[in-house]
């Protein structure tokens, strides 16, 4: 009944408010943990399949007309920010008690693919947003930080996620911000470079040193407002791809933090750090699908009307196998990201499983975004077709949340520990 309920809404298209509002009216409870953890990977849960339809409509109808606007603009439309919010897409997992969508893992992974389909600039906002920001609040928040950032964070507020700094980026834990203490306050100076959504965030996770002596053991997680005096958003990065999502460096002169605004314990924000971006990742890798994925979905049906030497272009066996060989490297692609997401959900180990994943994804992307474009010729080079967009916007792919290296690095060390027995 319930899924007919919510099925008949999507059909008539009364999402306009969205998830959020047909859990309220139709009484829907998600919940998490529901992915059928022993079927095949690729058959999603009756509320998974929802949570992708849905997504899917909103991108295909909301997103679609912003793309060439906000990619010109570097700047993400307003009031596309506040739609996601009021459609549940930026606290997919926060309860609903905190104003969230109550919902899964597997359901955030799903709705990055689905909106990297159609603007992966979007997916950046949104990926960052469940899987590092909401994340470490709802797993690391005490009780007085969930409910005072919980529901801002599902209903109005972005946040970011502010590691690295213009020295420091692979070697994150070489940071150089301080935080010196004074009473029961601390003192924040440094300068954080890269950061994403920091030209919309309100709440920053900020790393950085109580005691430089204690190496990466001093580095701690503070929560910081945008109005905090001291601190200041600064340059917007002129980036290949990835253009409307802002990216920028801050400043940090003497933010004062009171110590009720530590995440975690003091001298843990490496743990933070390490442990939700080995989670990011796999956000990362359904990024990378939904590009992949997307760039193919423009691309082969105009292989399918293209005709040279009085055939359609996808009826020469080079381009066939070239388009099955690409079509099949999404799909592995999509089941490493998928099953890691739902080793996630299960609590089992996913370390390793996500460094494939991220990387993988990301080698994908590049590849099939390239052929995309030899296939379309000429046409395949304007700005007129979406595929030039597609190849710049993956290019990040293999160096934001760890680089192709540290992630091959990373499964190195697993595989040497596996056989070294
Ligand atoms: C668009 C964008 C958004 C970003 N968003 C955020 C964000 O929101 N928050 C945040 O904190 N950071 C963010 N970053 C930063 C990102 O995580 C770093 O750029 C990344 O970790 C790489 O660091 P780096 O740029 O300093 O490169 P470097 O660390 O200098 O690496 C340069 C090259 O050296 C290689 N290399 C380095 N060390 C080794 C090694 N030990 N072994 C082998 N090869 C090595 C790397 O693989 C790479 O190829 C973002 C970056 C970009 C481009």
């Amino acid at each position: 009944m319930r899924s007919i309920i919510l099925r008949s809404q999507l059909k008539a298209g009364l999402f306009i408010n969205g998830l959020n509002n047909l859990v309220k009216c139709s009484n829907y409870k998600l919940r998490r943990n529901q992915s059928s953890t022993h079927g095949p990977l690729s058959i999603l849960s009756e509320d998974e399949q929802f949570f992708k339809e849905t997504v899917s409509k909103f991108s295909q109808e909301q997103i679609t007309p912003l793309i060439k606007k906000m990619d010109h603009e570097h700047k993400i439309d307003d009031e596309l920010v506040k739609k996601l919010f009021e459609n549940g897409f930026m606290g997919i997992e926060i309860d609903q008690e905190y104003g969230g969508s109550g919902s899964s893992f597997m359901s955030s992974t799903l709705t990055v693919e689905e909106i990297a389909k159609v603007d992966p600039s979007v997916s950046v906002l949104v990926d960052l947003q469940n899987t590092l920001g909401n994340n470490v609040m709802i797993k690391m928040g005490n009780k007085e930080q969930k409910e005072k950032y919980l529901p801002r964070l599902a209903q109005n507020t972005v946040s970011s996620f502010c590691l690295s700094e213009p020295s420091s980026g692979s070697d994150a834990f070489a940071l150089k911000t301080t935080a010196k203490k004074d009473g029961d306050h601390y003192y924040i100076n440094g300068t954080k470079m890269w950061i994403s959504n920091s030209d919309i965030a309100g709440i920053f996770y900020v790393f950085a040193n109580v005691d430089i002596s204690k190496g990466h053991k001093g580095v701690t997680c503070f929560i910081v407002e945008r109005d905090q005096e001291g601190f200041s958003v600064a340059k917007k990065e002129d980036k290949l791809g990835m253009k409307a999502s802002g990216t920028c460096v801050l400043h940090f002169d003497n933010v004062k933090v009171h110590k009720d605004n530590i995440i975690g314990k003091i001298g843990e924000g490496y743990k933070i750090a390490i442990n939700f971006l080995n989670e990011g990742r796999i956000g990362i890798g359904a990024q990378m699908v939904g590009i992949a994925q997307g760039c193919l979905d423009h691309t082969i049906p105009y292989t399918l009307e293209r005709k040279q030497f009085g055939s359609s272009i996808f009826d020469f066996q080079s381009m066939q196998h070239q388009i099955a060989r690409a079509v099949t490297e999404v799909e592995t692609a999509r089941l490493m990201v998928y099953n890691t997401a739902r080793l996630v959900e299960a609590d089992l180990p996913f370390i390793k499983e996500a460094a494939m994943a991220k990387y993988y994804a990301s080698e994908v992307a590049g590849k099939v975004t390239s052929v995309c474009i030899d296939w379309m010729g000429g046409v395949g080079f304007t700005t007129d077709y979406p595929q030039e967009k597609f190849y710049r916007d993956c290019k990040v792919g293999p160096i934001y949340e760890g680089t192709t290296n540290m992630q091959l690095t990373t499964i190195a060390k697993f595989i040497k520990k596996e056989y070294e027995k």
